[in-house]
């Protein structure tokens, strides 16, 4: 919990994106802050703890209402849920790896948007780039290198080999 945003901030933050200060906003923004880069579920776990009658279908509600007020960003890597954060508006881009999904920023290339110049833009007026690099992350080279042959007890692994149908 250390080095989590006090609750007047949090509400500051929500009254600057003209929103109303409710108790599930302040949650889901609480729990975005400990934990960025979080799918609609994750949150709905979190908030869930503090606000036992609270129901994924509010935390989405919160979440479209956050990205509408430009509070919250939403990012969809290929494969992945939607997944959300508070850093907004500075057209950063991001890193994902490929064995474990952790997903980490990667700075805007020239500072501001769009960082990338496209080689033909067909006439738009371009306003963002959005970059995905995959890869693995140090923990997953670290384990891979551990252990070159043999699966890992966390990768994915079949239940049963009882055979094809
Ligand atoms: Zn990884
Ligand atoms: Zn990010």
């Amino acid at each position: 919990m250390t080095g989590a945003q006090s609750p007047e901030s949090l509400d500051a933050s929500i009254r600057a994106s003209n929103l109303k200060v409710t108790a599930p906003r302040l949650a889901v923004l609480r729990a975005l802050t400990d934990a960025p880069h979080s799918t609609a579920e994750r949150l709905f776990t979190a908030v869930r703890t503090q606000l036992p009658g609270t129901s994924l279908q509010a935390v989405y509600g919160v979440l479209a209402a956050f990205t509408a007020a430009g509070l919250a960003r939403k990012i969809e890597p290929a494969g992945s849920p939607a997944l959300f954060e508070r850093r907004v508006g500075d057209n950063h881009h991001h890193i994902v790896c490929t064995r474990c999904s952790a997903v980490h920023d990667v700075d805007c290339a020239v500072g501001d948007a769009p960082c990338l110049t496209p080689s033909n833009a067909s006439g738009f007026a371009v306003h963002a780039a959005e970059v995905t690099y995959w890869g693995l992350c140090p923990d997953c080279q670290s384990e891979l290198a551990a252990a070159p042959i043999a699966p890992t007890r966390t990768a994915p692994a079949p239940l049963s080999n009882k055979g094809a149908r």
